[in-house]
């Protein structure tokens, strides 16, 4: 079984700008590049996951998505770094499917095309439900402060006071922050 990092897109790889239309507009988050290629170099598998609803509310179509995904492997690829694996769902939030967040579809159908055990591995975001998503299958879960993040620990901040919601366990300023503490964990 391999150990693995899921990662969200945007707002943890590379720079929120709200339903992302255009490889040229596609850059990354300074230090994402490095902590993937860290991943990459301790055999950890990093995986995006990402909501890609855009294509569902029809603001851009699934080869845009792809375009925008190229170009982002060769912006890693300059600086050394690669993913073993980028799923996305494509879905409006009124489909109702298994894979949008927090729905957890795209972490187990990489988990079983990757041979992942998601007890030992982590996912990444800036909203709680990229969180919660891997919550539901037993992955650590890390909040980075990039993108929405400041906004989601300050929602999970207030659900503190009720004993329902879970927490993350770990919050990083960035990328690198988490892949630090990740390889910590892992020894
Ligand atoms: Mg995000
Ligand atoms: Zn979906």
């Amino acid at each position: 079984m391999r150990r693995a990092v899921f990662l969200d897109r945007d707002g943890t790889i590379n720079e929120e700008v709200d339903y992302l239309d255009d490889p040229d507009r596609l850059r990354l988050i300074p230090g994402a590049a490095e902590a993937i290629r860290l991943l990459n170099e301790a055999g950890i598998l990093a995986i995006v996951v990402s909501n890609q609803a855009g294509i569902g509310r029809g603001y851009f179509s699934a080869a845009t998505v792809e375009a925008i995904h190229g170009r982002l492997a060769e912006q890693l690829a300059a600086q050394g770094a690669r993913l073993d694996g980028v799923y996305y769902c494509p879905h409006h939030p009124s489909e109702g499917c298994d894979c949008r967040k927090p729905k957890a579809g795209m972490l187990v159908r990489a988990a079983r095309e990757h041979g992942i055990d998601v007890r030992r591995a982590f996912v990444v975001g800036d909203k709680a439900s990229d969180l919660e998503a891997g919550q539901r299958v037993g992955c650590r879960t890390v909040l980075v402060l990039t993108g929405y993040g400041e906004q989601a620990r300050e929602s999970f901040n207030k659900a503190t006071l009720d004993m329902t919601s879970f927490q993350p366990d770990h919050v990083s300023k960035d990328l690198r922050g988490v892949v630090e503490w990740v390889l910590e964990q892992s020894g």
